[in-house]
C-alpha cells in the first residue's frame, strides 16, 4: 500500500515527487510513455528561474528526477492501463504488472501534441511528418521544412529548425498569428523563414521516400495549392492526457481536469491534479512545477487529516 502515487514525470510530477519524498511520504512515481514530459522535446529553456544562462530542457528534467530520487522517490516505468478511483484505497496497474494500492493519487500526465487530422498525416509520422523539432530537425539538414501553426510553439520550432533547413515555411490558417510579440519578432527577423498565411492544410503529399509536399487551401481565393517540402512539423497545440481515467474524474469540455480554484483538489477526495493536465492557460514549466508543489502540500495535508501511518 502506497501513501501516494504520482502519475507522470514532467515538471509538475517531479516537483510533487521532490516535496512528497522530502516529507517522508515515499511516493511511487509512474513514468509513462514520455518520461520528463514536453521539456524533453525542447532545446534551451531560458525562462526557468535560477538558470541565468538557460538550461537544456532534458537536462532540467534529469536534474529534477535525480533530486526526487535523492530524497527517496521510487520510480516505475510504464503506461497506467487501468485505474479505479471510485473507492478507497485507489487501485491502478502499470502495463499489467499487478495491482498497486494507494491512499492518494497525484495526476500529472500533461498534454500531448495535437495532429491536424488530414489525409496521409499519421501514415507519414517518422517519414517526414513530426511534432517535435528538437527530436527530428537534425534529420532534415539542408532540406526544406514546413511548420504548421500560428502560436508560440510554431514560432519556436520554426526558429529552431532554421539551424538545419535551407528554408522554413510557416503555414498558418489565418492571416493573424496567435504567438506573443517577442516570439513573432524573433521569427520575422530570420531570413530563412518564409510565410504562407491564410492557408489551411488539406493533405500530406508523400512518395516512397517520404514527404514531398503539403496540399493547402488558399483561403483568399479558395484555390488548392501544393507547397513542396521535405518535412512537415505540426505545432498546433496539445490535448490533455486524461483518456486513461475513462471519465472517472470531472474534466472540462476539452478533457482538462477541473481543480478547485487555488488548489490541486479534484472532485475526488485524495486525488490531486497538477501541471498541463489541468492547465490550458499558462502551460509553462514553472507554473507546472508550482502546481506540483501545491499538489504535494495538498496531498500531505489530506493524508495527515485522514490517515495515521506507522513506519
Ligand atoms: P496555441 O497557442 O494553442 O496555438 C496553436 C496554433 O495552431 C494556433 O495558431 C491555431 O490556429 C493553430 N491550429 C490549431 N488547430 C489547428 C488545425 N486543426 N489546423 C491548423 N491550425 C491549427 O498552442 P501553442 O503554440 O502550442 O502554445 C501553447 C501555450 O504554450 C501558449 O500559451 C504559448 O504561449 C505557450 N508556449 C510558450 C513558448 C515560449 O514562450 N517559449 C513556447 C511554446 C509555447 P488559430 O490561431 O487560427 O486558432
Amino acid at each position: 500500500m502506497y501513501k501516494t502515487i504520482v502519475i507522470g514525470t514532467g515538471p509538475a510530477g517531479l516537483t510533487a515527487a521532490i516535496y512528497l519524498a522530502r516529507a517522508n511520504l515515499n511516493p511511487l512515481v509512474i513514468e509513462g510513455p514520455e518520461p520528463g514530459g514536453q521539456l524533453t522535446t525542447t532545446t534551451e529553456v531560458e525562462n526557468f528561474p535560477g538558470f541565468p544562462e538557460g538550461i537544456m530542457g532534458p537536462e532540467l528534467m534529469d536534474n529534477m528526477r535525480m533530486q526526487a530520487k535523492r530524497f527517496g522517490a521510487e520510480f516505475r516505468t510504464g503506461r497506467v492501463d487501468s485505474i479505479d478511483l471510485r473507492k478507497q484505497p485507489f487501485t491502478l496497474s502499470v502495463e499489467g504488472t499487478g495491482t498497486l494500492e494507494t491512499e492518494t493519487v497525484i495526476i500529472s500526465t500533461g498534454a500531448s501534441a495535437r495532429l491536424l487530422g488530414i489525409t496521409n498525416e499519421k501514415e507519414n509520422i517518422g517519414r517526414g511528418v513530426s511534432t517535435c523539432a528538437t527530436c527530428d530537425g537534425f534529420f532534415f539538414r539542408g532540406k526544406k521544412i514546413i511548420v504548421v501553426g500560428g502560436g508560440d510553439s510554431a514560432m519556436e520550432e520554426a526558429h529552431f529548425l532554421t539551424k538545419f533547413a535551407t528554408e522554413v515555411r510557416l503555414v498558418h490558417r489565418r492571416d493573424k498569428l496567435r504567438a506573443s510579440k517577442i516570439m513573432q519578432d524573433r521569427v520575422r527577423g530570420n531570413e530563412k523563414i518564409l510565410w504562407s498565411l491564410n492557408r489551411t492544410p488539406l493533405e500530406v503529399i508523400a512518395g516512397e521516400r517520404g514527404v514531398t509536399g503539403l496540399k493547402v487551401k488558399n483561403n483568399e481565393n479558395s484555390q488548392e495549392e501544393i507547397i513542396e517540402t521535405d518535412a512537415i512539423f505540426v505545432a498546433i497545440g496539445h490535448t490533455p492526457n486524461t483518456g486513461f481515467l475513462k471519465g472517472q474524474i470531472d474534466t472540462d469540455e476539452y478533457g482538462y481536469i477541473i481543480v478547485k480554484p487555488g488548489s490541486s483538489e479534484t472532485n475526488i477526495p485524495g486525488v490531486f491534479a497538477c501541471g498541463d493536465v489541468q492547465d490550458h492557460k499558462y502551460r509553462q514549466a514553472i507554473t507546472a512545477a508550482g502546481s506540483g508543489c501545491m499538489a504535494a502540500l495538498d496531498c500531505e495535508k489530506f493524508l495527515n487529516e485522514h490517515f495515521t501511518f506507522t513506519g
